[in-house]
């Protein structure tokens, strides 16, 4: 909506269609914003990660330098961080066209499988299930 906004593009008030607190942008969606937060607060405790304190967009992608594990983890993490801000995106524009539902729970539920489903379709070699997954017990 900022960004619209600076090119004379007037959609509604400007504001942020979750909470209406302020006007939206991009570090607003994906971090500020309290469905943001829960997003991560549930992607942490499901990676078991040290918690996340971003302030912007670069602070999430960067999580991963804080964090300890093999490289392969770093990349599935990585991965799961893209996901997780394309599915809060995905949410965003739903409400905005179609008003849909802004569900912090369904959000990371579906990261969650999504993540999977895409990681096993790209993954080599031994592939971790599901019930591993959910316990983001890979190595
Ligand atoms: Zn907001």
């Amino acid at each position: 909506m900022e960004a619209l906004s600076r090119r004379n593009l007037i959609v509604g008030d400007g504001l942020c269609v979750h909470c209406g607190e302020v006007i939206e942008n991009g570090d607003h969606i994906f971090t500020a914003c309290r469905l943001a937060h829960g997003v991560w607060c549930g992607i942490v405790a499901w990676l078991n990660i040290p918690p996340m304190f971003d302030f912007s967009l670069k602070d999430v992608m960067q999580v991963i330098d804080y964090m300890d594990g093999s490289t392969k983890k770093k990349e599935i993490v990585y991965g799961i961080l893209i996901l997780a801000c394309w599915r809060i995106w995905n949410a965003r524009n739903k409400k905005v066209f179609s008003n849909g539902d802004l569900n912090v729970v369904r959000i990371v539920a579906d990261v969650k499988s999504m993540g999977f489903l895409w990681y096993r379709c790209r993954a080599k070699g031994n592939v971790i299930d599901w019930k591993g997954w959910c316990s983001s017990s890979w190595s």
